[in-house]
């Protein structure tokens, strides 16, 4: 059996999870969204427009009141620009990246499934369960995943732990940027290089966590649907439900992930696996009435060089 080839048949690590897209837009977001909160810092710090600024520049000088002001004043700014005032994280704006990950992920689970179904003895089991070749229906326009019971679940779960994510990453950065304040009041730093030291601070800490955020969970969401996926096909079938797991097979891969690579695990420890930072792995679905000997031998090839790039 031959699991690791795109549609066309051809060989395609350049992204096990093709989630690229998702993650890019995901990003796009929060770049412009601290690039505005930047601006909006400048401006307050730095510009001579009163409408915008309490005093024209702003003097931190001896006065913790108006370092008060101005953290009252990001946290509002934060609010707004990074979370749209939200505070229900079933509303967020991010949940969007999140369902498509999901929704990438069922669709290529199914694919994988009926691939390997149509070409192997898989397909016998499913004739006699309509509801089965139900399932492995190739993914539809206008199916809605996140009005199926078992993905609302798994979503809203994701979309709340993600916006944790999102406030603790803010949360840091106010933390870091009041830490800034406090110790440029002491020093007489100029509220030039105040602003100076917050926007590095915004780029380091608010922009790149973020980006990790949005890198890690896109390809999580996109395995844990294909596992869900799986879990439902195994039980439909009365089989283990087990995935392969893929990695990109270059030098970047963490040598933990590449002793994984092409070995067979439950899905039920796959999912203990998965979320790395910033970890670009796949799961496949896999069951073990058709594998082959050529292909364990396949298998075990890979791994070992796999294991040659990063050992
Ligand atoms: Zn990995």
């Amino acid at each position: 059996m031959i699991i690791d080839h795109d549609i066309a048949g051809r060989l395609n690590l350049k992204d096990p999870t093709k989630t690229a897209a998702i993650r890019k837009k995901w990003i796009s977001q929060f770049r412009k969204r601290f690039r505005k909160l930047k601006g909006r810092i400048n401006r307050f710090l730095l510009d001579s427009d009163k409408s915008l600024a309490i005093n024209s520049v702003y003097q931190f000088d001896s006065d913790p009141e108006k370092v008060k002001e101005f953290l009252a004043w990001l946290q509002q700014q934060i609010d707004l620009i990074i979370f749209d005032n939200v505070t229900n994280p079933n509303l967020m704006w991010q949940n969007v990246y999140i369902s498509q990950a999901y929704e990438k992920g069922v669709q290529k689970a199914k694919q994988e499934i009926q691939r390997q179904a149509e070409v192997t003895a898989l397909l016998l089991l499913l004739r006699f369960d309509s509801t089965v070749s139900e399932m492995t229906q190739p993914f539809s326009q206008g199916f809605n995943f996140i009005n199926q019971p078992i993905y609302s679940d798994v979503a809203r779960m994701s979309y709340s732990k993600n916006f944790s994510a999102l406030q603790g990453v803010t949360g840091e950065l106010q933390k870091q940027i009041s830490r800034i304040l406090f110790d440029g009041m002491q020093t007489e730093k100029s509220t030039t290089e105040i602003a100076k030291l917050i926007n590095d601070r915004v780029d380091k800490i608010g922009l790149s966590r973020s980006k990790l955020i949005a890198n890690t969970e896109t390809v999580l969401a996109f395995n844990l649907a294909k596992i869900t996926e799986t879990e439902l096909m195994a039980k439909k079938i009365n089989v283990p439900a087990k995935v392969e797991w893929i990695t990109k097979g270059d030098e970047r891969v963490r040598t933990s992930h590449a002793y994984r690579n092409r070995k067979i695990y439950s899905t039920k420890r796959a999912r203990t696996l998965l979320g790395e930072p910033n970890c670009r792995c796949k799961v496949v679905p896999y069951f073990k009435k058709l594998d082959s000997p050529e292909a364990r031998r396949e298998r075990s090839q890979a791994r070992k060089q796999g294991l040659k790039l990063v050992l």
